[in-house]
């Protein structure tokens, strides 16, 4: 997380920031020198920063004097830096409520002088550190700002523009964080399953020298087991996609294909955000099943791992706002040209490989994930402006849809290339027909979950909402 914040940091510094403002600070902050951090949360604001109070007075010089709480900042003080570079919403007096009227300032925890060198310490102090349930060794701290010196990033009043560059890349940075915790809890569940000797194999013995055998003989732990594998590998593919798009978007020489993969990743972030950190919840809790109380109990290291992931589906905009972010954001965005981008990737993928004995089954699966997919998209676009409801109460559904349509869809392209390397006799076969068997699997027992997705989709919001507050 320390150095995460400070590359999302030093990017938003170097899209937004002034010559003098790049020249002062990324050095610094790019030789991990200096650290970085977001500071968006008040005590009384965490998904509504329109309710944001930290005020931001301008100085003669150019300069603000920041003053206000903000909680919850990780990575907020520590000495494992000489300096840490505060990113901070405020708002300049006399801006409008809401949140047309916040700005983003660099505060910097120790002034530095004109000749680059540290000065005294600017206004900022930790006033506590948080106690938690996972993360331990990420300083999650109160910060009281006190005319603290700040210097504003990017236009005033836009301050919300500029901290969603920050923002979008942490995003991504969070899912992979739910897909990191899930690969070494599935490591050490695998290697646990293979040692651990307990019971027979419902077939026969299959270690019969030895009192019982290992518990990966039960297919209940190997359900266990391929579900976190199938989730792992096509997480991976799903977050190296994600990369490319980010690489095609900088760096490709034609704008069309630039503003195309941007948009793809625009469209993808919350998916990935919200899925890969819930299923690495989840996926957390499977490895710490396989190894029964030794799981639960700290010794074996399972639970923290658990609770280390907890947090990903929370912070970083919490899974059910990117979930709003989808369906109320993404899926408008261009009047629905970048959705229908997204099926048209998804569609040209099926085409192309359905008369292809080795992918017809996976082919005729993605392609009832697609229909299924494009029938909820159908059904918000009829339901949602009559009653905004029926898109609160089934945004999460349908991202975990559009999660699995995408999964398919990596599936399929790392199926394909399996199939075709063992065919040419290049590559690794036994890693190469891991792969595909570990494909079967995602198609026939993950993919199909698809199916009551997008009937909980088109179960609207009527049972949602049907409640009295005061009956909970
Ligand atoms: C360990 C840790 C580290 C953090 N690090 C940082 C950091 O570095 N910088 C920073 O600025 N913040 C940080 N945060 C704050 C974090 O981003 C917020 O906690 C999070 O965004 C949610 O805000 P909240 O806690 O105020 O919850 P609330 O906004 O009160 O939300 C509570 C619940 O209501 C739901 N909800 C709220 N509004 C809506 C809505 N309009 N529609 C649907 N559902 C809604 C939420 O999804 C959630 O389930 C951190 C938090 C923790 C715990």
């Amino acid at each position: 997380m320390y150095p995460g914040l400070t590359k999302g940091a030093s990017e938003t510094i170097h899209t937004w920031g002034t010559d003098d403002q790049k020249r002062t600070y990324l050095p610094n902050m790019i030789s991990g020198d200096w650290s970085g951090t977001m500071n968006l949360t008040e005590p009384q604001c965490g998904t509504d920063l329109g309710l944001l109070r930290t005020k931001a007075e301008p100085n003669d010089d150019g300069s603000y004097n920041i003053s206000g709480t903000k909680i919850f900042i990780s990575a907020g003080d520590h000495d494992l830096t000489e300096n840490i570079i505060h990113l901070v919403l405020a708002r300049i007096s006399g801006a409008p409520d809401g949140m047309d009227g916040i700005s983003l300032f660099i505060v910097p925890k120790i002034n530095i002088k004109d000749d680059g060198s540290l000065g005294d310490r600017n206004g900022v102090t930790c006033g506590s550190l948080e106690e938690k349930m996972g993360i331990h060794s990420n300083a999650t701290c109160l910060l009281n700002y006190d005319n603290a010196k700040g210097y504003l990033l990017g236009p005033e009043n836009k301050g919300m523009r500029a901290m969603f560059t920050m923002m979008n890349e942490a995003r991504l940075g969070v899912a992979v964080q739910g897909l990191a915790i899930a690969e070494v809890a599935q490591q050490n569940a695998a290697e646990y399953a293979r040692d651990r000797i307990q019971g027979r194999a419902l077939t026969g013995a299959k270690n019969p020298d030895d009192a019982a055998d290992p518990i990966i003989v039960h297919p209940d732990v190997r359900r266990m087991l391929m579900t976190n594998r199938a989730f792992t590998e096509g997480a991976r593919a799903m977050a190296l996609w994600g990369a490319l798009q980010i690489d095609i978007s900088h760096n490709d020489p034609d704008e069309k294909t630039r503003e195309n993969a941007d948009d793809m990743l625009a469209l993808m972030t919350p998916v990935l955000k919200s899925y890969l950190t819930d299923q690495g919840v989840e996926a957390a809790s499977r490895a710490m099943q396989c190894l029964g109380g030794h799981g639960y109990i700290n010794e074996w290291g399972m639970e923290q791992f658990l609770r280390d992931a907890r947090i990903a589906p929370i912070y970083e905009g919490t899974n059910g706002i990117q979930a709003m972010d989808l369906v109320g954001r993404k899926l408008p965005r261009k009047n629905g040209e970048v959705i229908r981008k997204y099926f048209a990737m998804i569609q040209s993928f099926i085409d192309d490989n359905k008369d292809n004995d080795d992918m017809e089954h996976y082919c005729t699966l993605l392609d009832k994930a697609l229909k299924r997919q494009q029938a909820a998209t159908m059904w918000l676009m009829q339901n949602a402006m009559e009653n905004p409801d029926h898109a609160g109460a089934t945004a999460h559904y349908y991202l975990n849809l559009m999660a699995l349509v995408s999964m398919g869809h990596a599936w399929g392209t790392m199926a394909l290339k399996a199939k075709n390397m063992i065919a040419e006799g290049t590559g690794d076969k036994t890693f190469l027909e891991n792969k595909i068997k570990t494909a079967d699997f995602f198609f026939n027992h993950i993919l199909p979950e698809t199916a009551s997705l997008r009937i909980k989709v088109e179960a609207g919001a009527d049972d949602v909402m049907s409640l009295d507050a005061q009956s909970f």
